[in-house]
């Protein structure tokens, strides 16, 4: 896979600044860049400066600034500032204050499109416990307050702890993000072992970042994922669905999973699929065709965007979910006696399960052209891009799919994932402010 061309590789060198801070606060590397600024939404922007405006340091962060910098469009921006929710609702008319453990402020724009504002956080300091903290080393509470650098150090990765300053146009690197940007390379910040037990999604979002941009994984970070993998059964389970759902809609579904496999982590969340695959010798075995199928979700992501939460579960267990039903009665039974310890285990939501539950059921029939009254449901489409990938993934026609596709009336919009911090309200639209 082509990896983007990093847009940095003649701003790399830090720019000298003359008066020091004082000695407790590290220092940043600051690097001179040219972002493609008409990439940054303009909403953002005002955010940004009049934060800046009023006295406050507000950068962008993270995924949004990495994104920038190998020349991808962002899926969303994310804001952090000095200044403290209460005084970013001062300055925004049209902005709430949200969550109460975890306070974040939303600035609400035209169209229904908000912008999230954090302010800088640092990660707290354990306290001794008493014995009754369970004996792990997972982060459960991120909502102290701090100061830019150890906001930086708290992220994840070092490519995703760089903060743009929009008015110097400078990248603000205190983790050496900048360096393994240029080297292509997912490292965490700090130890990865210690990082990976903190926060064991971490470990899926590294598999990410790899297999979407086309990144290595440095060795002793590939060598902690191994080490840690069975830690991500402590992670809370709704985390690591999303993450997985992530994984499947980034455009690099078979190579991220893939890399799950290889470093163990498939085994500990999805032992059904890796079963196959340790087992794919037969050329159109199961093994072989559950790569076909994630290669299918790739190539219809790169046309169209991701795909719908429950065409995606499908298909990642298409392989599995078929072998239950095999010479089943009762399909829609089998596949949910299949699916029962898999919903438990990975907190799927109920819709989704019994989407996958009734396109199972009736593979059979809409891959060879028949839909009757289940083309009038709402899980019609859906079920035809099952049964498309099926057909590809098993090596036949997927024309019994085109014909049934031509023969609805136009489809409605497919519901496209939407980045949370742009979603839709069904509001009237606001006011600019
Ligand atoms: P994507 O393009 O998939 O949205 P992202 O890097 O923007 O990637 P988000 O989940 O949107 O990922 O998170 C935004 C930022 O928050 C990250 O770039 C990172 O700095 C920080 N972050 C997210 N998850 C974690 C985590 N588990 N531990 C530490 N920092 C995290
Ligand atoms: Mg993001």
């Amino acid at each position: 896979m082509g990896r983007p061309t990093p847009s940095l590789t003649s701003d790399v060198a830090p720019v000298l600044r003359d008066a020091p801070p004082p000695a407790a606060v590290p220092t940043p590397s600051r690097y001179e860049v040219t972002l493609d600024e008409s990439a940054i939404d303009p909403d953002v922007q005002k955010v940004l400066r009049r934060l800046v405006r009023h006295g406050y340091e507000a950068y962008a962060v993270g995924g949004c600034v990495r994104d920038l910098l190998l020349g991808r469009r962002p899926k969303d921006f994310d804001v952090c500032t000095s200044a403290r929710p209460e005084e970013v609702r001062d300055l925004f008319r049209n902005s709430r204050i949200i969550g109460r453990r975890f306070r974040l402020v939303h600035v609400l724009f035209q169209g229904g499109k908000q912008i999230e504002v954090a302010t800088f956080r640092k990660t707290p300091i354990k306290e001794d416990t008493d014995g009754d903290e369970p004996a792990d080393m997972l982060i459960r509470s991120d909502n102290v307050f701090g100061e830019a650098h150890e906001d930086a150090v708290r992220r994840d990765f070092t490519m995703n702890a760089l903060f743009y300053d929009l008015e110097a146009r400078e990248i603000l690197d205190w983790v050496g993000g900048m360096e393994d940007l240029r080297r292509a390379v997912v490292h965490t910040i700090g130890d990865p072992e210690t990082r990976f037990r903190e926060d064991p999604v971490r470990i899926l979002r590294a598999l990410k970042f790899a297999g979407r941009l086309g990144f290595g994984i440095t060795p002793d970070v590939y060598d902690a994922i191994v080490q840690c993998r069975e830690s991500l059964q402590l992670a809370a389970r709704p985390r690591v669905a999303e993450e997985i759902m992530r994984l499947l809609r980034g455009g690099a579904a078979r190579r991220t999973i893939y890399l799950a496999w290889e470093t163990g982590v498939l085994d500990v969340l999805l032992p059904e699929l890796s079963a196959l695959l340790y087992d794919d010798d037969a050329p159109d075995g199961p093994g072989r065709r559950l790569w076909r199928v994630l290669a299918y979700i790739d190539e219809r992501t790169a046309e169209e965007g991701p795909l719908d939460d429950t065409v995606l579960w499908t298909l990642l267990l298409l392989e599995p979910l078929k072998e239950a039903c095999d010479g089943s009665r009762d399909r829609a039974a089998a596949a949910a006696d299949f699916l029962e310890p898999l919903i438990e285990r990975l907190a799927i939501s109920r819709r989704y399960a019994d989407g996958m539950r009734r396109i199972i059921s009736l593979l059979p029939r809409v891959s060879v052209g028949r839909a009757g009254r289940f083309a009038r449901t709402e899980l019609f489409l859906p079920a035809l891009t099952v049964a498309a990938a099926n057909l590809v993934a098993e090596g036949r026609s997927t024309e019994p799919i085109e014909k049934l596709r031509q023969s609805i009336a136009p489809a409605p919009p497919r519901r496209q994932h939407t980045p949370h911090s742009f979603r839709s309200r069904a509001e009237k639209p606001l006011p600019p402010w």
